[in-house]
């Protein structure tokens, strides 16, 4: 893995602008999220992340958990609107390009091609061009989803991008390194949060919580409150309760 220097330019910024490193929602992986819901709530576009959040690292097929989600992804939103921006896959490590066909051909959808690293400037303004030169065009970042693992470069990008940002916190590969960066972001958004006095809206409406287990979903961050919505880590104001809806 090369070294992502934008990555820890993002971490020295968020000191400034902590809200970088807040996503409007967390949930263990792309099963708990109603995708009808947020079609229906206008979102036109979806930026996803590759690894650990469809596929294994260095893997070009679905994880078999995910696919049913997957495919209701694509049913609600099309594959011409979707698109996986990887720091792998279609990066500069993927001169030739082979992985990103490789995926495209696997999972239906297309795969960005580009240079640097998310989550910096030219990635935003790549995939800015990419969806402005669709058949298409839509400009307003208002009804762009993006969906990642990581804080400092999927969360990061989606807030650079002013998209709706979901964090996904199952690691798939459950390694030590994993687990490790889990935390340390974890770390980083529970200081940044408590620095915010702005709320964010309540964001319950796109979660799956009446068609998965909710053991499943970890947290929702409604108002000024992160709320237990299932089985979750310990931080944060948990109410104890689980959500009317
Ligand atoms: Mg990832």
């Amino acid at each position: 893995m090369p070294f992502n220097i934008s990555g820890i330019l993002a971490a020295f910024q968020s000191v400034i602008h902590p809200r970088l490193l807040i996503p409007n929602m967390i949930v263990k992986d792309i099963r708990c999220l109603d995708f009808r819901a947020f079609s229906q709530a206008g979102f036109k576009r979806v930026v996803i992340d590759k690894d650990n959040c469809l596929t294994l690292p260095h893997d070009d097929s679905i994880i078999p958990e995910l696919k049913v989600s997957w495919d209701e992804l694509k049913l609600e939103f099309d594959p011409s609107n979707i698109l996986i921006v990887s720091n792998s896959a279609g990066s500069s490590q993927d001169a030739a390009g082979l992985a990103a066909e490789s995926i495209n051909c696997n999972l239906g959808v297309p795969v960005l091609r580009h240079t640097g690293m998310k989550p910096s400037h030219e990635i935003v303004h790549h995939i800015r061009h990419y969806f402005a030169c669709t058949s298409h065009p839509i400009i307003d970042s208002k009804y762009l989803l993006v969906i990642g693992d990581r804080v400092f470069t999927d969360v990061v990008l989606a807030n650079r991008l002013g998209a709706f940002s979901v964090l996904v916190s199952r690691d798939w590969t459950r390694t030590i390194k994993g687990r490790f960066i889990y935390i340390a972001e974890q770390a980083a958004v529970k200081m940044a949060r408590k620095r915010l006095s702005q709320p964010q809206e309540p964001v319950s409406q796109f979660l799956k919580t009446t068609k998965i287990n909710p053991s499943k979903v970890v947290l929702n961050y409604s108002g000024s409150t992160w709320t237990w919505v299932g089985r979750a880590l310990g931080w944060g104001h948990n109410t104890g309760k689980s959500p009317k809806n």
